[in-house]
């Protein structure tokens, strides 16, 4: 049966933070009287985290499972959540507590005045080094810089969706997930609510900076081109360059032999313009790969957001209601 909000928590080895995680929410959400479930989804976990929340599960029947056959990361967990997730609204959450439940309710809230995406937005870390504090910085102005999408700077996966956002996600079925990119793809009515991010409750980070710097390419490869620009852009200066130079040694040649230019710097300027060549091909053919991407990624042209005076159309593109 739907229910009002579904919560989406993916668990990897989670089980030192699980019980409170469960309890702080089970209060939290309890303003919504049994009009709620907590997804609880299993990544492949390697210590007791199933057990125990099997047993949760047992406890409270608003707590429910899906347990992944192994480990197959954090934005394809949230993702099996949210292909089983009933929730008029849904909400992603992690587990360890660093995003506090407690701002569920103000989530919703900005939805009732009838935004469709809520973005948890963390405007302090505690807790988190310097060092990924920085690179996590720069990456998302480096993101923000290069995409056409409105991307959102600093936000994590604890956001609050509508259901037509969730129905829009589902559809596009692409691989290499980057959800924060493809929520602000998808578009509507998107507003931001800001927390302090706490210390992790217990255990320590799931995403070594191995996993988030795979999580950082993904994002960048999704949502820019900036990379298949970069080849195309460098053979441009080298090619006009080269050719501006060798212009100008031949000039001084033809001035007279007191300027005459050393033969090895000809030969210089013409692997440099030949180089310059062969990356403007592979910037084409960079062009190419990028629409053959979009064309495989399988993301719908365009959502509609509203449609005025036509008959509902099935599921998810009809008005409100
Ligand atoms: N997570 C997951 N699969 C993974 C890695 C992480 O489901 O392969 C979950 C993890 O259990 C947590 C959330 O993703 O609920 C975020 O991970 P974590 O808190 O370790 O990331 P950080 O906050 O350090 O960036
Ligand atoms: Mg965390």
């Amino acid at each position: 049966m739907p229910v009002f909000l579904s919560v989406i928590v993916p668990l990897y080895n989670e089980e030192p933070v699980l019980r409170e995680l469960v309890e702080r929410l089970t209060s939290v959400l309890s303003v919504y009287r049994d009009d709620y479930e907590v997804i609880l989804v299993n990544d492949g976990s390697r210590d007791r985290t199933l057990p125990l929340a099997k047993d949760l599960c047992l406890r409270d029947r608003k707590v429910k499972l899906i347990s992944l056959s192994r480990n197959f990361g954090h934005q394809i967990a949230l993702t099996a959540g949210m292909d089983m997730a009933s929730g008029r609204v849904v909400v992603t959450i992690d587990a360890d507590l660093q995003d506090p439940p407690e701002i569920i309710p103000e989530m919703v809230n900005r939805w009732k005045e009838g935004y469709q995406v809520v973005h948890g937005v963390r405007n302090k870390r505690k807790g988190e080094g310097i060092f990924r504090h920085a690179a996590i910085f720069l990456f998302y102005r480096f993101l923000r810089k290069t995409t056409t999408i409105d991307i959102t700077v600093d936000s994590g996966d604890f956001r609050l969706m509508d259901r037509k956002v969730v129905e829009e996600l589902k559809t596009m079925r692409e691989r290499n997930r980057y959800l924060r990119g493809m929520v602000s793809w998808v578009g509507f009515r998107q507003t931001e609510l800001e927390y302090v991010r706490e210390r992790r409750f217990a255990g320590e980070t799931k995403y070594p900076f191995r996993k988030l710097a795979r999580l950082a390419a993904d994002g960048i490869l999704s949502f820019s081109r900036f990379p298949l620009k970069l080849p195309m852009a460098i053979g441009c200066f080298c090619t006009l360059a080269s050719a501006l130079l060798l212009l100008c040694a031949v000039l001084a040649n033809l001035a007279g032999p007191g300027k005459a230019v050393p033969v090895w710097v000809y030969g210089l300027l013409l692997v440099v313009f030949l180089g310059g060549v062969q990356l403007i091909a592979i910037g084409m053919l960079g062009q190419y790969v990028g629409r053959i991407y979009e064309q495989t990624n399988e993301r719908p042209m365009y959502v509609i957001g509203e449609q005025v005076n036509f008959e509902p159309a099935g599921g998810n593109a009809g008005p409100d209601g």
